[in-house]
């Protein structure tokens, strides 16, 4: 049976688990009876769906909301999953196609509603066709004091004495009381293995910069580190070689990792990281699976990382021991292009890409944020949090200037001019620089032209990566370099809508090593 971390990549398309989801899957694919509370759009089914790909036999997911169930099932089947569900919003057909699949041993995952339970002859099926586990969603339901009390979720307690199986219960209500019910009604009273905490890890702190002279940048973040364990993520193999050297020619103690090393090779960087102190490790992704090491006390991506979900599995290495722990991320347009590009060419079906624009759009948001970081980070995976004091940016809130009027030229520029180039021509025009290209083309006769002269030159560079990281403009798949305007540009365009862009700290202030706790 493959591992988690590749059904995670090959069934469901992610690169990394939300926070939170590690752990459960772990515990459930363990066998263990689980409570898990998670905010919603926090990623719940993925807790239950994944174990369910690990454990022989069949997982009931028992839900109260049909066409959620529905929705998963129609998920899980494009995925390759076989999976069913038994609702009253079935044809008998469907329902005779589920019976078939169950009979025939074929199928993972059956969905069930809570009054199916009710009937004595799915109670007997379920005792016959090996089922390996329960899950419940909405597990509040079974709480006669809320507002969601569904009776027949008092049946559940009974099917899983029947069954004997381990049970795994998710919410998203998180009061004490509530909880105690569900452990009563649900696991008899025996307290299940639960979690219960959010996802925020405030030890950590949060910075991003543009990237500037990203070797510079990292050794700086490092020197100011000397002797303390930690990883420099790299977006390429070459990199991470070179990467290294310059850190071991600088006087530290460093080496490479990634995937196109020998496995026995691999096994030495692990196992020195796991047992060296004060080792840096500049690798590609493919670090940190067999990585445990509670006190790594940094973690820089010279790149910017795929995904906030990948920048936040792969932040959240570090400082596990509880002590404060550091993070920077460099992020810059070349990163935006590649990370697109990569979208854009992929297999994935549309769906899938759009998603994945998405949540690089997130992390995006997140580089670009000129408020605490954390509180973007954790409303993204909807925990609602304060400023939290330990981050740059509220550390050093960000100058921040209207950015209206010069978008709005900036996508002037941009059509005028066909959406044919990229931002370095754009700037020329701006600025009324003469170019040879300038020229040649009569784009020194556009009405764009010299409009940006009150803005350096560097200014419009920050301009325009923000302009990419707020999804505004979006780098051409069929013509390198170039960018388009997209949708959510058109009402700034337009005039109906202003936008607050920060300025640029051009010299990068390297933060003091917070202090040992
Ligand atoms: P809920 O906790 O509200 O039940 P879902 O399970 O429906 O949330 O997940 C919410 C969204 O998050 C879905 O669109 C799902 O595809 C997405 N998602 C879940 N896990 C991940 C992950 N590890 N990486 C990226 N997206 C994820
Ligand atoms: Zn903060």
């Amino acid at each position: 049976m493959p591992g988690a971390a590749t059904l995670l990549r090959d069934v469901f398309g992610f690169d990394a688990f939300r926070p939170g989801q590690e752990d459960i899957v772990t515990a459930v694919s363990r066998g263990e009876n689980v409570l898990a509370i998670m905010p919603t759009g926090g990623g719940k089914s993925l807790c239950f769906q994944l174990p369910a790909l690990m454990r022989d036999g069949v997982t009931v997911v028992i839900s109260p909301l049909i066409a959620l169930m529905r929705d998963q099932v129609r998920a899980l089947r494009e995925a390759g999953v076989e999976a069913g569900a038994l609702t009253s919003g079935n044809t008998d057909e469907e329902t005779a196609a589920v019976w078939d699949a169950l009979e025939a041993g074929r199928l993972k995952l059956l969905y069930i509603a809570p009054e199916r339970l009710a009937a004595g002859s799915a109670m007997g099926m379920l005792r016959r066709i090996g089922i390996s586990l329960i899950a419940v969603d909405e597990a509040h339901c079974v709480s006669q004091w809320g507002h969601d009390f569904r009776p027949d979720y008092l049946r559940i307690g009974e099917l899983r004495r029947a069954l004997n199986v381990p049970l795994a219960a998710f919410t998203a209500t998180a009061d004490a009381e509530t909880q105690a019910e569900i452990v009563e009604k649900l696991f008899d009273g025996q307290p299940p293995q639960s979690f219960l905490r959010g996802f925020d890890r405030p030890n950590i702190h949060l910075a991003f910069a543009p990237k500037d002279s990203p070797r510079r940048q990292i050794m700086e973040f490092a020197a100011a580190r000397k002797g303390q364990s930690g990883i420099v993520y790299c977006g390429t193999r070459a990199k991470t070689e070179s990467l290294a050297r310059a850190l071991c020619e600088g006087g530290h103690n460093a080496c490479h990792y990634h995937g196109g090393m020998e496995a026995g090779d691999r096994r030495i960087v692990e196992s020195r990281f796991n047992s060296e102190d004060g080792l840096i490790v500049v690798a590609t992704v493919a670090f940190g699976m067999g990585v445990d090491k509670p006190d790594i006390r940094w973690v820089a991506h010279a790149d910017l990382p795929k995904s906030i979900e990948a920048y936040y599995q792969e932040i959240g290495r570090a400082g596990r021991d509880g002590a404060p722990a550091e993070t920077l991320t460099l992020f810059g347009p070349d990163d935006i292009r590649l990370r697109r590009s990569q979208i854009d060419e992929g297999l994935a079906p549309p769906e899938r890409r759009m998603a994945d624009h998405g949540r690089l759009n997130a992390l995006l948001g997140l580089a670009e944020a000129l408020e605490c970081r954390r509180t973007t980070l954790l409303g993204y995976f909807g925990e609602q949090a304060e400023p939290c004091g330990n981050c740059d940016l509220c550390d050093t809130p960000p100058e921040t200037f209207d950015g209206t009027q010069p978008v709005r030229k900036a996508l002037s520029a941009i059509l005028r001019t066909d959406e044919r180039f990229g931002a370095g021509h754009l700037i020329d025009i701006l600025i009324g620089n003469e170019t040879d290209k300038v020229c040649a083309r009569g784009h020194d006769q556009l009405p764009t032209f010299g409009v940006g002269r009150d803005l350096e030159r560097r200014t419009w560079q920050g301009v325009f990566r923000q302009m990419m990281g707020h999804d505004l403009v979006r780098p051409d798949p069929d013509r390198h370099g170039a960018l388009r305007m997209t949708e959510a540009a058109r009402p700034i365009l337009r005039d109906e809508q202003s936008i607050t862009l920060r300025r640029d700290t051009l010299v990068s202030k390297s933060r003091r090593p917070a202090a040992r706790a």
